[in-house]
């Protein structure tokens, strides 16, 4: 595990000498003391990137060169991907088989991005068709500048990939601010980084907390470029923090994602899907179902089997064999999702399935899958996002009335349809207002596919073509072909 700063290709003690505690919060032990950056390593960071990216060798760099390091970073990732994997359930909780999914994911997000870094080559300008014959304009893509980063602890390694590799590829140069809940694999990819040879600045990364190093981040005027994930209330301090200089800005923040299961589905099917819409990574999802809406008549069957399926999931440490739900991150977000459940009940939800704390447990943070029904729209569990394995269900009588109420949220990241019929399916999913919509299924994501929400859940789109363009900007090259003079002021 990595005790310093990854700041121009070398390794640096925080300039303040700060340590960040990281807890297992399988057993909440100690397990590491990672280094708390603050402004000054930041500055630091921020300036080896900007030098990087005025001086240095990476933005000029062919995409098919720059390709070369990102195969490389995805070629380390996989060698240790067992190492990997282990460090991300130690520092995040989730159940190792998740984690390995995890970790060949950010593989094959760098994998991803080095394909697009070599079409840019292939695509170096396009033309635009102008309606005066006299001027030829053409367009080139180049990267924004200096990125800076800040990532969530829910996908510790994929949060970071899904950032650094389009950025990377984009010929930007990155500072990286990971939560300082998870930042052992944060670390270990500035040791990939290192041995892939990756030149001095390109990538820099400081571990700290959101006050004393992300905001020193968003606030620094050498920053071209910020891409957040996280809660819109951090989000909201992100952009205004962005707008002093008028930086771009891209934010990933969650939702409440609604499921709608019409009377036609197979029940089997419907609740396999429900539950790996919130149960999986213990809820941690930005784009987790969260509200499942159920068409009346196959209501009870559905809630039945819901209820039975969630009691049976084995909860435990995600290092033992056969856990399916590991604990919840940590102690704040335990809590927080602990008081959020009782505020439910207290406005009004019935608990259907678990409710508290998981049973048999004398360490770590753990929370029984938990089922809430009986709730109005304006139930607090209904409208927030609680990050935790809690799901709200509700039954409705219409599909008019389904979307009405899957629509009635201030969030918009994603959305679930399930039916036999598909045409109503489809037209389900473009009634709704969501970035993202599964239609018989919830959570599968692609790297080739755009990811972002609608409303509050977000500005902009990560991953698949649409993730690099976050980290370039258009420059439109405008010539006059005609030999005639112009002939305004000079005659
Ligand atoms: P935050 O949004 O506070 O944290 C996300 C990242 O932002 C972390 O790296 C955090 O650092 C950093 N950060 C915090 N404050 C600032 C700041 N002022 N300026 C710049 N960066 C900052 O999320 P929390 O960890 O507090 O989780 C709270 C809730 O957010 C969750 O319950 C969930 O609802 C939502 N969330 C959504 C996620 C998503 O995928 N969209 C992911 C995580 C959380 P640090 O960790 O050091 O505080």
């Amino acid at each position: 595990m990595q005790t310093h700063l990854f700041i121009n290709g070398a390794w640096e003690s925080p300039l303040r000498g700060g340590t960040l505690e990281v807890i297992d919060p399988a057993t909440e032990a100690v397990i590491h003391q990672a280094p708390a950056g603050t402004a000054e390593d930041i500055d630091r960071a921020v300036s080896a990137a900007r030098t990087a990216f005025d001086t240095g060798p990476w933005p000029k760099m062919s995409g098919a060169d720059r390709a070369v390091y990102l195969r490389k970073i995805a070629r380390k990732i996989t060698e240790k991907r067992e190492a990997l994997a282990l460090l991300e359930v130690r520092d995040n909780g989730k159940p190792l088989p998740e984690a390995l999914w995890d970790i060949d994911d950010a593989a094959g997000c760098f994998e991803f991005y080095a394909g697009l870094a070599e079409e840019l080559d292939a695509n170096p300008e396009e033309i635009v068709p102008l309606g005066d014959a006299r001027f030829a304009s053409k367009v080139v893509q180049e990267p924004i500048g200096v990125a800076g980063t800040i990532t969530p602890w829910n996908y510790p390694l994929l949060m970071v990939s899904w950032k650094v590799a389009p950025a990377l590829a984009a010929g930007c140069t990155v500072v990286l601010k990971p939560s300082e809940l998870t930042p052992l694999n944060a670390l270990e990819l500035g040791l990939i980084a290192q041995e892939t040879g990756l030149p001095p600045g390109v990538l820099n990364i400081v571990t700290g907390t959101g006050p004393d190093a992300g905001e020193p981040l968003t606030r620094h005027p050498d920053v071209d470029k910020l891409a957040f994930t996280g809660s819109v209330a951090t989000g909201r301090k992100v952009m205004i923090a962005g707008a002093q200089d008028i930086k771009n800005v891209s934010l990933e923040l969650g939702g409440k994602s609604p499921f709608i299961v019409f009377a036609d589905s197979d029940i089997e099917q419907a609740v396999e899907w429900i539950m790996f819409g919130i149960f999986w990574n213990q809820g941690q999802v930005c784009s987790a179902t969260s509200r499942v809406l159920i068409e009346a008549p196959v209501y009870d069957a559905v809630l039945a089997r819901l209820v039975e399926a969630a009691g049976k999931i084995r909860i435990g440490n995600g290092l033992d064999d056969g856990t399916l739900l590991g604990p919840i991150v940590s102690r704040g977000q335990y809590d927080k999702v602990l008081a959020a459940i009782e505020r439910g009940r207290t406005e009004g939800a019935t608990i259907a399935a678990g409710g508290g704390r998981a049973e048999g447990f004398d360490r770590g943070y753990f929370i029984a899958p938990t089922v809430l029904t009986g709730m109005s729209e304006d139930n607090y569990a209904w409208r927030e996002e609680i990050f935790g394995p809690v799901v709200c269900v509700r039954s409705f009588e219409t599909e008019d009335e389904a979307v009405r109420s899957a629509n009635n949220s201030r969030f918009g990241l994603a959305a679930a349809v399930m039916s036999k019929d598909l045409a109503r399916c489809e037209r389900v999913a473009r009634a709704l207002q969501a970035g993202i919509l599964w239609i018989n299924c919830s959570q599968p994501t692609f790297t080739e596919a755009p990811w972002g929400g609608y409303k509050q859940s977000g500005i902009g789109r990560e991953l698949g073509r649409w993730g690099l363009s976050n980290y370039l900007q258009t420059k439109q090259i405008t010539s006059y072909l005609s030999d005639e003079p112009w002939g305004w002021y000079i005659k």
